[in-house]
């Protein structure tokens, strides 16, 4: 056709890549782009996988819990003291009233004055007795509800780290999941690169780059199926003359166009 480089001059793209490779080798370029694509899949899912952020919340909730539980820890310790030592001050002022009953009853004191004054503080130190008890139950009171306390927030805290073991395990079977599949890729992936001359790679890992993953796409029913678009009809006359192995790049797109059986040319 005459009107041929005019055509050229129209499409650009076309004459672009100034490549040549084997049909059979571009067919394989697509082969190594769906493997690709699956890779980018398989990272992407990785990273995105859900029980990461449950993993965060979960570690984040159990410092918290945690930070609770050394709090009330110590306020179990701190009463628990305290409450030893009334029960020693009540321990202390019983002994002091058994040795005043005993000399009391024992005779030794005769003396009226003595006697009176020994009843004085037997009195006293009935109403010490009476008021450390008070004082003492009043702690036990507290060691008994900073006990509870206790007890709710540890159980908290098993259950968080209960959940949490469980979400690290289904987030590792997840991953081993991935990382076989990723190998299985890259294997496949290995088998059909070693299909395509290193020229046509290097363009299509340039692409690649700058085409967000995607380098090369099939021509199929008229469409590239790398942006999606239906080529116009001189486009498509124009791919139709072009040699077979001439590595063609999407008029649209850009991208290393595929010619298929089915590219509907
Ligand atoms: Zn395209």
């Amino acid at each position: 056709m005459d009107d041929g480089p005019q055509e050229h001059d129209e499409y650009p793209h076309l004459k672009e890549s100034a490549l040549n490779a084997d049909p059979a080798a571009q067919q394989s370029l697509l082969d190594v782009q769906a493997q690709d694509s699956t890779l980018a899949q398989l990272a992407h899912r990785r990273r995105n996988l859900p029980e990461h952020e449950r993993v965060a919340e979960l570690t984040e909730q159990i410092t918290e819990v945690n930070g609770n539980r050394v709090e009330a820890d110590t306020a179990v310790a701190d009463l628990t003291r305290a409450q030893s030592k009334a029960d020693a001050e009540v321990e202390q002022v019983k002994a002091r009233k058994a040795r005043d009953e005993e000399r009391l009853n024992s005779g030794a004191v005769s003396n009226p004055k003595d006697l009176e004054s020994l009843q004085h503080e037997l009195v006293a130190l009935d109403r010490r007795i009476a008021t450390l008890e008070d004082e003492e139950l009043e702690v036990m009171e507290q060691l008994e509800e900073a006990q509870t306390g206790l007890s709710v927030i540890t159980a908290d805290l098993e259950a968080l780290r209960t959940d949490l073991a469980q979400v690290e395990t289904a987030r590792d079977t997840a991953l081993a999941e991935i990382d076989e599949r990723v190998a299985a890729a890259e294997q496949d992936r290995e088998l059909v690169v070693a299909k395509v001359p290193d020229e046509l790679l290097s363009l299509y890992d340039k692409v690649r780059e700058q085409y967000g993953g995607l380098g090369a796409a099939a021509l199929r029913a008229r469409r590239c199926e790398g942006c999606r678009l239906e080529l116009n009809g001189a486009d498509l006359r124009e791919i139709a003359t072009r040699p077979e192995d001439e590595v063609l790049r999407c008029p649209e797109c850009s991208r290393i166009l595929v010619r298929t059986p089915e590219s509907g040319l």
